[in-house]
């Protein structure tokens, strides 16, 4: 870890000594008395090149001469100072413009855009140079964050590992009291948590590091969908929850690999939110350039406030089922979604539950 903060320091090294490099400029004249004296010089030369003007028109066509001369004046001097105000004010306010759509993108996370200006202005240069320098800073802060909580996750994954194989031995055991069972089975169904929550948070630092998704390959993702339903039988036949499924059979080009988190965090909190003996409705549809895959489950719903968290890292809106998640399930569904430029959308059904859709576009192979 610390190799690499090193090496980190040494990139950022650049744009640092950029910054440096601007900031120890000696400013003669500030950015406002400049600015004072530009509008004074444009109020001059425009007042100067207008008498011209009108001089050199009074000559040129006599029926100008019934105009005042103050009218010609003001006119030119209009006409005159907007168009270098329009020029100068393009030097001066470009560079702010730019720097606001730079800051939209750091607020939106993406700390690889860097600016660039044309402006001779010291503290315009200084002030891009501070900015690179802070979106080289924030991504190396996120890149060193994201590496510790992947190398903190690798190493609770071996230990967990071995606590869940021991008292799986134990559980097998025979002359344990009734309470010694329960504890067993408790330590078994948290340790199962503990593993789960692991395993989710070292999937999204994987995927959030990603740019393109690595497996693309054609494979039928109806047979998918259903193979994500059958995987979860032990939640669904507990609760004895119906299915109507109507899926299309469909050849799709994707990374079948991270695709199927998509179907098992939708289908699961479906039946986890569904009442007992409730209905769960999937379709897998195509309809042009885009696959549809639509569930709608008969649960609570999602409150309208709720909704534009729920794709919020650790976020459980209801919390009666907070120990069957963890919140990171639709976290890692959008991330994987963006990755594939697929989108998700949810709304609650009139009868009650809530009705996910999942669009995909359909790739050229
Ligand atoms: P969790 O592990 O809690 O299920 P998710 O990220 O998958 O986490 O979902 C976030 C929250 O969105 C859930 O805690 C729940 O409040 C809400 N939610 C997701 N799916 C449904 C659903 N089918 N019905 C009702 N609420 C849902």
């Amino acid at each position: 870890m610390r190799r690499k903060l090193i090496l980190k320091q040494q990139e950022n090294k650049k744009e640092r000594e950029i910054f440096q490099y601007f900031t120890n400029q000696k400013i003669r004249f500030s950015l406002s008395s400049r600015l004072v004296l530009l509008v004074g010089i444009t109020v001059a030369v425009s007042v100067i090149v207008a008498l011209l003007l009108a001089w050199f028109l009074n000559w040129l066509i006599p029926a100008f001469d019934k105009l005042p001369p103050a009218v010609l004046l003001v006119l030119f001097s209009l006409l005159i100072a907007l168009a270098v105000t329009k020029v100068f004010s393009h030097l001066f306010f470009e560079s702010i413009k730019d720097m606001r759509e730079g800051m939209k993108r750091v607020a939106d996370g993406d700390f690889a855009i860097r600016l660039e200006t044309k402006s001779n202005s010291v503290e315009i240069q200084e002030m891009i140079a501070g900015f690179n320098l802070m979106a080289k800073e924030l991504g190396s802060i996120e890149m060193l964050q994201s590496d510790f909580v992947s190398n903190v996750s690798h190493e609770f994954k071996t230990p967990i590992g071995a606590i869940e194989g021991y008292t799986t031995l134990l559980q097998d055991t025979e002359n344990l009291s009734e309470d010694q069972q329960r504890y067993v089975d408790k330590i078994l169904y948290n340790t199962h948590r503990l593993s789960t929550l692991v395993s989710n948070i070292l999937f999204l630092s994987k995927i959030e590091n990603l740019d393109i998704p690595s497996n693309q390959k054609l494979y039928r993702l109806d047979e998918q969908i259903r193979e994500s339903i059958v995987a979860l039988e032990t939640e669904w036949s507990v609760k004895e929850i119906e299915f109507d499924v109507d899926l299309d059979a469909i050849e799709y080009l994707g990374d079948e690999s991270i695709l199927h988190h998509i179907w098992d965090n939708l289908i699961g909190n479906a039946i986890k939110f569904s009442p007992t003996g409730g209905e769960i409705r999937i379709q897998l549809k195509q309809k042009r350039e885009e696959v549809l895959f639509m569930i709608e489950d008969q649960g609570p719903g999602i409150l309208e406030e709720a909704k534009k968290h729920i794709y919020d890292k650790f976020y459980q809106a209801d919390t009666s089922h907070k120990e069957q998640g963890n919140g990171l399930g639709l976290a890692l569904v959008k991330r994987i979604l963006e990755l594939s430029e697929g989108t998700i959308t949810v709304e609650n059904v009139q009868e009650g539950g809530c009705r996910f859709v999942v669009s995909l576009p359909v790739k050229k192979y």
